[in-house]
């Protein structure tokens, strides 16, 4: 069926005025003033007052659980759709974690197919934080040639006391293989690096860079926003036309972490916007401190913090256009998906409606509604 949103103010992310945009067969069919359709059934979303802005990408999700570094106990469990879709979500990378044993690149193919099934868009990363990186086939390049679902390689840790301690030379090769791998795939062969809060924060990056002939759009570092020094590093690495990617669901205990949305703000005065993502990190362990620093327990990522922090940027001044760059334009850029991250005629209908107070309102997945009016309309095949 045919769907007309109506009078929404439309942010491709770029603010494009006040429009009608027709959704059909799963794809933007018509931005323009006024679509009448006569003679078929059309579903009409009024969208007075409000704002249409891409769906969100989200580019590192621990879907099928993460942490367990306090032990079996503190494995934290699988996603839920629901919990992607209030956070306004339309397209995720799944990835693995510290523990490559107990969890398998099977079981993350699983459960990124049981969530395409459900609604959304999915990918995933092969590998996980180690050296050598678990795979499906024993090959990086074998994977991402292979296998449809793998659009590059992560988490791989660097600078962090639960890496494998890699060599330069370890991952020059990974970074090799996926840029081959990509080029034989037709994806973008990207390598998602954990970067912990060793002194040498993406050092190694930067020596990739240097010393191969690699791009530097195959390297993609994460939690850059974790300290003071890597936010600095970050923007030398902006400078040189890497991408760098912001933590959104992080502990706010740490004195040196600064909060995704004051690391976008610093970008964006440095005239670097068009290289910060935001990731949430989803599902993966939080260890939580009381107000002396002492461990209490451990929370779980959130999904929904993602939105959370584009829309702090904006109370905090900047442009919602720009504010929404992170998690529409230019993590599709990083992944290489065409059709995602931008409202455009031709493109996927994911889409999601802010209401006057920029709260997400309604949430459209490849054309189908997954919530609206702030209720989920599909809980995918389980309640939760
Ligand atoms: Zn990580």
């Amino acid at each position: 069926m045919l769907k007309i949103i109506k009078n929404v103010e439309v942010y491709t992310p770029e603010y494009l005025g006040v429009k009608d945009v027709l959704v059909v067969d799963g794809k933007i069919g018509k931005i323009n003033e006024n679509i009448e359709i006569t003679g078929v059934e059309v579903e009409v979303i009024d969208g007075k007052g409000k704002k249409l802005v891409p769906g969100f990408i989200d580019s590192h999700i621990h879907i099928t659980g993460g942490g367990g570094e306090g032990g079996f106990s503190t494995r934290t469990p699988e996603i839920t759709l629901s919990d992607i879709i209030q956070g306004g979500i339309t397209t995720i990378v799944g990835t693995l974690g510290t523990d490559g044993i107990t969890r398998s690149p099977e079981n993350l193919y699983a459960k990124a197919k049981a969530l395409e099934e459900e609604g959304i868009s999915t990918y995933i990363y092969t590998g996980n934080y180690r050296i050598p990186p678990v795979t499906f086939t024993g090959s990086i390049m074998k994977d991402l040639i292979l296998i449809d679902k793998v659009i590059g390689v992560g988490e791989i840790a660097i600078s962090d006391h639960r890496s494998s301690q890699p060599t330069i030379e370890e991952l020059k090769r990974i970074v090799a293989d996926a840029r081959v791998g990509g080029l034989l795939s037709g994806k973008t062969g990207v390598v998602n690096f954990h970067v912990g809060n060793g002194e040498d924060g993406i050092e190694p990056l930067f020596e990739i860079v240097q010393n191969t002939e690699i791009p530097i759009n195959h390297l993609y570092p994460t939690h850059m926003n974790r300290n003071k020094a890597l936010l600095e590093q970050g923007l030398e690495f902006a400078k040189l036309g890497g991408f760098v990617d912001f933590t959104t669901s992080s502990t706010t205990t740490d004195p040196d972490e600064l909060k995704a949305y004051n690391a976008l703000i610093r970008y964006y005065e440095a005239g670097l916007i068009d290289k910060v993502t935001f990731t949430s990190d989803g599902q993966g362990s939080l260890p939580i401190f009381d107000e002396k620093g002492n461990f209490v327990k451990l929370g779980i990522g959130k999904v929904t913090t993602l939105y959370h922090e584009v829309k702090h940027a904006v109370l905090k001044g900047l442009p919602l256009e720009g504010a929404l760059k992170p998690v529409t334009v230019n993590p599709a850029k990083v992944l290489g998906l065409k059709n995602k991250g931008k409202i455009k005629e031709c493109a996927d209908a994911d889409l999601v409606i802010l209401d006057e107070s920029l709260e997400i309102d309604t949430v459209i997945s490849k054309g189908k509604i997954l919530m609206r009016d702030k209720i989920i309309v599909t809980k995918g095949t389980f309640e939760n």
